[in-house]
């Protein structure tokens, strides 16, 4: 069966999904109690907020990897999919096949996430399913499924995440295990999930496209400029997602940075002449 016959039979649940998601959003409300608490937890929380969210999930598993809009030496790109893979939202094989039947099928029955279904559907209801895009995932990631690095990543997630754990409970105890890991994910987990439910429902559109995708400033201050997802759905390509002065889009500027270290390479960008003619004003 295909995507294209998706959701027109009722979706058996993903009971490994739910208990997954359900046992790490209960164990980070373990932070409420004081004595999980202590300013050095909070540092450990933001940084790998940063690192996980920004340059793993953002520059990495999405503008990277899912559409190639610029190039790093494969040391660099084993480097920010390891820092997605901490973000514990799956394989990037399975994050990026997902991501590609979004943009190809946007805001139709076969996209993963389709937002017309409603906002809880495409936020989390749609990975507590079993969708039919799972079964899809590999005709859309041919260029990285036979990469041995990306199938270690995809096929050990968690042990890594455990791993990690040991080493925070190692340096910091209780405090940097609650906050460094299940207040972080649940935080990061619901920024990407933002990008997916919010950005198609609020904010403006500034390019005319066949989905349902906006512009949303608080989404983009907290995924690292992802927010400006109408900008992303019209030129999918482009490296740098915020367009105006004021579209601050902190991932773009990270791209920049290694463009100027001559780091990254072939960076593709909306053309000029592009933004001046756009299609919504
Ligand atoms: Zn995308
Ligand atoms: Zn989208």
């Amino acid at each position: 069966m295909t995507v294209a016959t998706q959701n027109s039979k009722k979706l058996d649940p993903d009971w490994l999904t739910r208990i997954y998601m359900a046992s790490i959003h209960a164990i980070a409300l373990l932070a409420l109690l004081p004595s999980n608490f202590n300013w050095s937890a909070v540092g450990v929380f933001f940084v790998l907020y940063c690192v996980t969210a920004g340059l793993g999930i953002t520059l990495g598993f999405h503008r990277l990897i899912a559409h190639r809009s610029f190039e790093v030496p494969k040391i660099f790109e084993y480097f920010f999919v390891f820092c997605g893979t901490l973000a514990c939202q799956g394989g990037v094989i399975q994050w990026v096949g997902l991501h590609r039947i979004h943009h190809k099928y946007s805001d139709t029955t076969p996209d993963p996430h389709d937002s017309n279904k409603g906002f809880w559907w495409s936020h989390l209801g749609w990975m507590l399913h079993k969708i039919e895009a799972d079964g899809d995932v590999p005709r859309y990631t041919k260029d990285i499924s036979s990469d041995p690095v990306f199938r270690f990543m995809q096929n050990f997630f968690i042990p890594i995440q455990v791993v990690l754990g040991f080493l925070l409970y190692w340096w910091g105890g209780w405090p940097f295990v609650i906050w460094g890991i299940f207040v972080r994910l649940v935080v990061v987990f619901h920024c990407t999930w933002f990008v997916n439910s919010a950005t198609h429902k609020f904010g403006y559109r500034t390019f005319e496209s066949t989905d349902t995708s906006r512009n949303c400033w608080w989404v983009a201050l907290v995924t690292f400029g992802e927010g400006w997802h109408n900008n992303h759905h019209a030129h999918q390509y482009a490296a740098r997602h915020g367009i105006k002065w004021w579209e601050i889009d902190t991932t773009w500027m990270a791209i920049w940075v290694l463009r100027t270290l001559g780091i990254a390479r072939n960076v593709k960008l909306i053309p000029a002449e592009v933004i001046a003619n756009r299609s919504v004003k």
